[in-house]
């Protein structure tokens, strides 16, 4: 049984690090995630070989496997891509909370047979695995608009605590060693957890998602841990690849919005809430010179256009407007111009949201251009539309040092001929502050849901019988 429980873990193995390849390309992204699931699957068919559990442990296997899958199955049905975010703040604390508790099982039930190296490894798992499991949820309930960040949180005070809280875990790591089902073990669960809510609840809602990414990278780290504890290399692997992969994308985030992970930890908040308009300086009265069109002066300049470049961003998000965007491109690449889609790695909520919304709408990968690449193209554009994006498109990000996104790299839609700003209102995006685009002489809003007004240009384009007549050849 041994040797069988091996080779599945080492197929399960395999199969995971293929998964994780493939999710680095849209096309295989899908059918990778299913061969990761397998990989799950197999690797809790190799341990049950192994331990050969008795009659009532595998009726709480089967309960445990079977509430946490309804669970899994039910949140993925439901939750919108917009709140993805929180979502895998959930699934983070989950991590963090089951390496947490195998770690406990075994401290206060086999701490007989477990080694000098397990024992560690116990210390590492409950400490981590705590700071996860009570930082995401305290990042989960801030990107639900649940918690607030108490003012006493933004004075020096929460150093001292975090510090108090460090130096307890410090002292009980030490202690359970020797004493692994003792005092030691509980100070050091306590207290992780109470660090974990000490250093989340601080940080601010713009700031929410690189923590969540740092979060889950920690959870990695933890289910590692949780693997060397139980002797499970599936764990170990799976552990690390999550732990690098989430190191990493904090980085890639904190270099996109221009946050050193230092300041993001322990600079307080910036932006007081997620997902709307969080400052000053965002709000309509603090425009001057602003145009507006309607949708069909926005179609004449489309129907002319050779051109056209689409930013989407979180508000295309909200309003689902994906499938609406894609016809209104399949006209205009009909009537002869030019598509294509500038991605900011920041639009949206989470890292790629734009790319799986679009590719949703079966949106051609090719079309899809990232900023540095799209930035030189601007100037030769003749129409570009930005379709609920904000933050990513604010020129002050370039040109004024005292705006909060001065120093993040945008993209340069004020470089293009013409620039209509599809949204409701003149409200802020997430960094809450005035976008100097609005203002000027190339740009005019057209205000409305972006899905109502997509649907409109389509159907003035149609009425022109844009899409319907082949292209005059230039
Ligand atoms: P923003 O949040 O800057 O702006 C979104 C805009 O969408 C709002 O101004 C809103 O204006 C508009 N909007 C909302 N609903 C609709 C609707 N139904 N129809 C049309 N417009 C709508 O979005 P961006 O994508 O430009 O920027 C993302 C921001 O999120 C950046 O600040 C980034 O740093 C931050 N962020 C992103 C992360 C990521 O991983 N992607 C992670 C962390 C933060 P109105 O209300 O007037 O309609």
């Amino acid at each position: 049984m041994d040797f069988a429980s091996y080779a599945i873990d080492l197929v399960a193995v395999l199969l995971l690090a293929l998964g994780m390849k493939g999710l680095a390309k849209v096309r295989t992204a899908r059918s990778a995630n299913g061969l990761a699931a397998l990989a799950m699957g197999l690797a809790v068919v190799g341990l049950l070989l192994q331990l050969q559990p008795g009659p009532t442990a595998w009726l709480w296997i089967a309960a445990g496997t079977a509430a946490g899958g309804i669970a899994g199955l039910i949140t993925a049905q439901r939750v919108p891509m917009t709140a993805m975010p929180e979502t895998v703040a959930l699934f983070n604390g989950c991590g963090g909370m089951a390496s947490l508790l195998v770690a406990l099982g075994v401290a206060l039930f086999q701490n007989e047979q477990a080694d000098l190296v397990a024992r560690i490894s116990i210390v590492i798992s409950v400490f981590v695995g705590a700071i996860t499991f009570s930082g995401s949820i305290v990042a989960m309930a801030k990107l639900q608009g649940w918690l607030d960040t108490p003012d006493w949180t933004q004075s020096s005070l929460r150093h001292g605590l975090n510090i108090s809280l460090a130096v307890a875990c410090l002292a009980a790591g030490l202690a359970l060693p020797a004493d692994p089902a003792g005092w030691p073990l509980w100070g050091l669960v306590l207290a992780s957890t109470l660090l974990g809510i000490g250093v989340t609840l601080p940080i601010g809602g713009a700031d929410m998602p690189v923590v969540i990414s740092l979060l889950n990278s920690y959870s990695g780290v933890a289910a590692a841990a949780a693997g060397f504890v139980v002797g499970s290399q599936l764990l170990i692997v799976a552990g690390a690849m999550v732990g690098a992969a989430g190191l990493i994308l904090t980085q890639v985030m904190c270099t996109a919005m221009n946050r050193s992970l230092v300041s993001v930890l322990f600079g307080g908040a910036l932006g007081a809430k997620a997902g709307g308009s969080v400052g000053g300086g965002g709000d309509e009265a603090g425009y001057t010179r602003i145009v507006s069109c309607s949708p069909e002066e926005c179609a004449m300049a489309l129907e002319s256009a050779e051109r056209v470049v689409f930013v989407p961003g979180y508000g295309l998000a909200v309003a689902q407007a994906q499938h609406a965007l894609r016809e209104l491109a399949k006209l205009l690449e009909a009537n002869g111009a030019e598509v294509t889609y500038a991605i900011h790695p920041v639009a949206g909520r989470m890292p790629g949201h734009m790319n799986v919304l679009l590719a949703e709408a079966d949106v051609p990968y090719e079309q899809l251009v990232e900023m540095d690449t799209i930035n030189p193209e601007f100037p030769r554009t003749d129409v570009v539309i930005v379709l609920g994006a904000n933050d990513v498109v604010n020129p002050d990000a370039k040109t004024d040092p005292s705006s909060p996104l001065y120093g993040m790299p945008v993209l340069e839609v004020d470089q293009a001929r013409q620039v209509f700003v599809v949204k409701r209102s003149l409200g802020a995006g997430y960094a809450g502050i005035a976008n100097a685009l609005f203002e000027l002489p190339q740009t005019a809003m057209v205000f409305g849901d972006a899905k109502a007004v997509l649907q409109q240009l389509c159907t003035e384009l149609r009425s022109q019988g844009v899409g319907t007549k082949t292209p005059v050849a230039a």
